[in-house]
């Protein structure tokens, strides 16, 4: 049977216009129905149902739009008449929004978010085979139970694993081979892998309107302690540290978290470092933070603002940064 998807555009590069041959300087001014009338066959890969909650630029997204995004798709996996869905993104915060919708939404049908590292109007635009390849991944059943996906340049990687890894190449994402489950070339969708199923308890969306704020603190060499004063006064419920190597703080980090947990804050020791896991060590029974684990900075905040919003202690916490 004909495979029924649901193309939601949001905007991004992807739904983008820029003047002649420029790559930067460019403004979002296509729509999903559009763009997708603009790519001969793509309408013909499914039966597709278009929508468009909003048309920006990623970096310009809000909690409560990426929140009813991700209630609307809750909302399509349970309907009969969908059999996957796909969410065309800007790419900067592209990874943000695929692993909110990773922890939040619980469904084997396929999910898959795509974006364009340059705009439509440019020469060798990657917009228009990245949307074809993402229909054709949302609509293959070998998509199914692989978790929230991402279909960029050829590929298919697990959100749980993705990260824009370069600032303007056309294969910006999951270019290392971490979290790629497989390719999508000349229209065959080949896996190689399927993750691990999550069983971390879900993080139901019903009733959050927003989430509570969360900063991510850069740590470096005789880092300064204003930032971690800075959070607190603002009122946040708890602080990511993209710490140094393994996880590790600087004095100003060690002292502005104490101060953080003093408050009531949760503070998490991640890495700036791209690669590898933040490991849990002895002092952090006493200073009370947490590490990470698996978990980048961006991925930790979204995590623990998801936490706090349904009111889990540090120990709860905890648990769910060691399982993700
Ligand atoms: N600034 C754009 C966005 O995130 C970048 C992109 O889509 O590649 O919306």
């Amino acid at each position: 049977m004909r495979r029924r998807l649901l193309l939601i555009g949001t905007g991004g590069t992807i739904a983008a216009t820029a003047d002649a041959h420029r790559l930067t300087d460019y403004q979002v001014t296509e729509g999903i129905d559009s763009m997708l009338a603009a790519i001969p066959g793509a309408g013909d890969l499914a039966a597709i149902r278009c929508e468009q909650p909003f048309n920006v630029d990623s970096r310009a997204l809000r909690t409560a739009q990426v929140l009813q995004l991700a209630r609307r798709v809750s909302q399509a996996v349970q309907d009969d008449t969908v059999d996957g869905i796909v969410i065309t993104h800007g790419t900067d915060s592209l990874e943000e929004t695929a692993f909110l919708l990773h922890l939040t939404v619980r469904t084997p049908k396929p999910v898959v978010l795509t974006g364009a590292m340059r705009p439509a109007s440019a020469p060798s635009a990657d917009g228009p085979l990245n949307l074809i390849n993402a229909l054709l991944t949302a609509r293959d059943p070998a998509s199914e139970g692989r978790g929230v996906l991402i279909a960029m340049n050829d590929l298919i990687l697990a959100a749980r694993q993705a990260a824009k890894g370069h600032t303007t190449r056309v294969d910006a994402f999951g270019g290392d081979g971490v979290g790629v489950l497989g390719s999508v070339c000349d229209g065959q969708v080949r896996y190689r892998q399927r993750p691990d199923p999550l069983t971390a308890p879900a993080l139901p969306l019903a009733g959050l309107r927003s989430l509570p704020l969360v900063d991510i603190i850069q740590d470096y060499q005789d880092a300064p302690p204003h930032p971690y004063q800075a959070a607190i006064q603002a009122g946040a419920r708890g602080i990511v540290v993209a710490g140094m190597g393994n996880g590790s703080l600087s004095q100003a980090a060690e002292r502005g978290c104490a101060q953080a947990r003093r408050k009531g804050l949760i503070c998490v020791r991640a890495s700036h470092v791209p690669r590898g896991p933040v490991t849990a060590k002895a002092s952090d029974a006493d200073s009370g933070l947490l590490a990470s684990h698996e978990l980048n900075p961006l991925q930790a905040r979204i995590a623990l603002r998801l936490a706090l919003a349904h009111g889990w202690d540090r120990d709860a916490i905890g648990a769910l940064l060691r399982q993700l």
